[in-house]
Formats: C-alpha cells, sequence, structure tokens
C-alpha cells in the first residue's frame, strides 16, 4: 500500500475533489477523520498529528448495531472472502444468498415469502414499488400506478423513494413537474402512547377508497417516521392502513430499513401493531453497518400475480445483487442479534435514554423529548442551519460523543452494544449540543 495522505493532506484533497451527503461542492464544514473504529468508538484523526476516541451515538446511520470491529462479523468476511468476495447472480446461486434469504422469511411475518436482494434501501424501495405497479399490470389493471403515502415521511433519496417523502422536508418543491406525483395524507399524529384518534384513522381510510382506482400501494414507514422528521405515532394507525387496503384492494408496503432489526424494541416495528405488508423493506442494520445491502421481501400472491402477466419476470437485476460478502456478513449479524437477550438490551438502553434525556426537556429551546426503543430524540423549537448544527456538533464532540443533528433534531440511536455509562455520556452530549444549539 503507497505511505498514507496525513490528516492534512487528506482534508484538503476531501475539500478539493470529495463530495459528502447533503452537502455543497466544495465542502463547507471540515469533516472528521475517522482513523480506525472498535466497539462504540470512533478513533479520530487530528489534523496536527494524533487522535482521540468519540462514543459513535449514530450507529453510522441505524446500521452499526453490533458496534465496529466486532470478531464475529470480522471472521465472517474474512472466511467468505477466502471462498469469493463476489460472483454474479443471474444464473448462478451461492450459499450466503440463500442463507440469508431462508432466514429473512423466518424472522419476518409468515405471508412474507420470497426475498429479492438489492445494494441499497433506496434501490429496495425501487424494487417495492415495481413489484406493486407489475402486480396491478399483469393482473389488467395498468391505471392503478400511483402510491399514497402520509407526510412526514423519508423513503430513500433515488426517483420513485423521493417522490413519497414527505413534500415538505424532501426538497419536493426543487423537483416540483419533475418527479411522479403521488397522494399525500395527513401526517400521523404524534405519539407512540396517544390514543389512537378516530377522525385521523377515518381520514385514511377516506383517503385510501377515494383514490384505490389509481393506487398500487400504500407505503410508509411503521411507527417511526425517521428522517423526514424523528416522530413516532400509535401502531393502531398500521392495522387501519391494513384494513382500508383490504377492503379497497390496494397493496401495503412497510419501509422497515431504519426501524428493522430490534431498534424500536421489537424486531420488527410494524409487529407492535400485529401487523403484516404484502411488501418489506429492510436494510441499514441488516449487515450489521459492514457493507451495504438491502432486500425486499414479499408475498406469494405479488409473486404469482407478477408471474401471471404479460411479461412473467421481475424486470430488475443489479450487478452485485446479493454480494455472497455482504450477505455471509448479514447472516452472521444476524445470528448475532438473535443469539443475544437482544430484547433486554434495547429494553436497557431505553430506560438509560429516558433517564439521561428528561433534563433537557427543562432547556430553553426544547419543544420535545422522546424515546422509543433505542431512539432518542430532543427536538428543538427552532431549525439548526449549518453554523448551528456544526456549533452542536462540536459541543457533543467536547463531551467525547459522535452526534450529527439536522433540522431541528439533536438524537441517537447507540449500537446495541453501548454500556449503560456510554449510554449516560451519550446523553449529556444530546444535552450539551441542544444547549449549544
Ligand atoms: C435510510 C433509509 C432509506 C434509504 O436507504 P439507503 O440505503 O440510504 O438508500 C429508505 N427508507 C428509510 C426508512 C430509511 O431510513
Amino acid at each position: 500500500m503507497s505511505e498514507t495522505l496525513g490528516t492534512s493532506r487528506l482534508l484538503a484533497l476531501d475539500k478539493q475533489h470529495v463530495w459528502h451527503p447533503y452537502s455543497p461542492m466544495p465542502g463547507q464544514a471540515a469533516p472528521l477523520v475517522v482513523d480506525s473504529a472498535a466497539g462504540v468508538r470512533l478513533r479520530i484523526a487530528e489534523p496536527g498529528g494524533g487522535t482521540h476516541e468519540l462514543i459513535d451515538g449514530m450507529s453510522s446511520w441505524w446500521s452499526a448495531v453490533h458496534g465496529y470491529n466486532h470478531p464475529v462479523l470480522n471472521e465472517a468476511a474474512r472466511a467468505q472472502l477466502d471462498r469469493m468476495s463476489h460472483v454474479m447472480f443471474g444464473g448462478l446461486t451461492h450459499e450466503p444468498a440463500v442463507r440469508l434469504a431462508a432466514r429473512l422469511v423466518e424472522m419476518t411475518p409468515e405471508p412474507l415469502q420470497h426475498v429479492f436482494f438489492s445494494g441499497s434501501g433506496s434501490v429496495s424501495v425501487e424494487v417495492a414499488i415495481k413489484m406493486c405497479l407489475q402486480y396491478w399490470r399483469s393482473l389488467g389493471r395498468p391505471l392503478k400506478r400511483r402510491l399514497l403515502t402520509w407526510r412526514g415521511g423519508y423513503h430513500g433519496d433515488t426517483w420513485q423513494p423521493m417522490s413519497v417523502c414527505d413534500p415538505d422536508g424532501g426538497m419536493h418543491a426543487l423537483w416540483s413537474g419533475a418527479l411522479p406525483r403521488q397522494v399525500f395524507a395527513q401526517a400521523p399524529p404524534s405519539g407512540f402512547d396517544a390514543p389512537p384518534d378516530p377522525a385521523y384513522a377515518a381520514h385514511l381510510s377516506e383517503m385510501i377508497a377515494r383514490h384505490a382506482h389509481e393506487l398500487a400501494a400504500v407505503i410508509v414507514e411503521p411507527v417511526v417516521q425517521n428522517a423526514g422528521g424523528m416522530r413516532f405515532h400509535a401502531p393502531a394507525y398500521l392495522a387501519t392502513l391494513r384494513d382500508a387496503c383490504d377492503e379497497h384492494g390496494v397493496l401495503l408496503i412497510f419501509d422497515e430499513i431504519a426501524t428493522g432489526f430490534g431498534r424500536t424494541g421489537t424486531l420488527f416495528a410494524a409487529e407492535h401493531a400485529g401487523v403484516s405488508p404484502d411488501v418489506l423493506c429492510v436494510g441499514k442494520a441488516l449487515t450489521g453497518g459492514y457493507l451495504s445491502m438491502a432486500a425486499t421481501l414479499c408475498t406469494s400472491r405479488v409473486a404469482d400475480g407478477i408471474s401471471r402477466g404479460e411479461v412473467p419476470v421481475l424486470a430488475h437485476g443489479p450487478t452485485c445483487m446479493a454480494n455472497p460478502l455482504a450477505a455471509a456478513i448479514a447472516d452472521a449479524s444476524l445470528n448475532l442479534l438473535l443469539e443475544q437477550d437482544w430484547q433486554r438490551e434495547v429494553k436497557r438502553i431505553e430506560a438509560r435514554l429516558r433517564d439521561g434525556l428528561a433534563p433537557a426537556s427543562d432547556l430553553p429551546g426544547v419543544r420535545d423529548v422522546r424515546v422509543l426503543g433505542a431512539i432518542g430524540v430532543v427536538q428543538l423549537d427552532h431549525r439548526l442551519d449549518a453554523a448551528a448544527m456544526a456549533t452542536a456538533t462540536r459541543a457533543a464532540a467536547r463531551e467525547g460523543v459522535w452526534l450529527r443533528p439536522f433540522g431541528d433534531l439533536i438524537y441517537t440511536m447507540p449500537p446495541y452494544i453501548a454500556t449503560d455509562a456510554d449510554v449516560t455520556r451519550i446523553c449529556a452530549a444530546v444535552r450539551a449540543a441542544a444547549t449549544a444549539a
């Protein structure tokens, strides 16, 4: 390997050439340089030489549930690497993909029987939408091609997913006239424990009934709306959606890319409602954050419908579909999750987050504090601009914690391996960031 760049040179080249998420080019705020990571800690390289550690409060955007550099996942990667890291999936198959698919079918509700692998959450949502549109086309109903969702959602950054992101927060204004026009219901009333509002449930049913003739599917994030605002809602609305979809002949897609694999306290968030979708998207924590992989699961009814059509195949096939390295790590990661008492760990983190974030309610500028499972959110009464975001991030870093606030939110979803002491420090950092912002 060539010699390392050195932190100052690395940052200069980064600014000059490398585009970062949701950022201008060239970049404005200098990113932190991560030298390595282990457990819940990121090792940050300092421009003047030397390093320091930050506790990761973000699980690398929901994904690194077991922490970094995990010996079991490293071993799974090494073992697979020595056999093959990749092979095409057209006409070929392999054990990592088959094992993982069978495991996903076993973990998810009974009606979900078939698994389509892709490389990212956004693409798994594209595939879910394609499945639903093609299902109705195959049944001779090509006009059923729109989607209904509720406001406040986030489903990814590629084209169809963007069209079902929150129309105000999702930069729809920039793309008006270019994005497919979908049907938006009002955002679900806030509060996981709030008694379900019959008027809102009626609104959902009415919207689905009114648009059923043109709807292929309803798509939502169950229980937690994530990047669209970190809002929680009563699980009962999912049953409302299921009933209305069944009554009016509309498919139901649950996007559990963020909530899947235990984050909200149940393996999948829809379990809070005991409701099962026709199509399910998973990603993020699927590989424990090691590699990018996602999956779209569907029922036999959806698969049979597509197979009876004029074009009886699902016309989709990513180059790196079912990548063996990612699949082997995903299988090991799910094994790791299921062989421990993950529910107890998530409950433990939930209790620590409740204790540690409660005092934030008394801080000036704080509108709401909420916790569900291993998700903690402090919502401010003002949106953070880039400068305030940088200030908040620095305040957290002074407490030894990595946080990435956005909009009016300072939030955390720690790795499940975070100790009580780690979570206590994360909470102190959230409070410090809220004070500084
Ligand atoms: C992150 C996310 C996506 C997009 O996944 P990518 O892997 O970033 O493409 C879609 N839906 C939800 C709910 C997400 O949280």
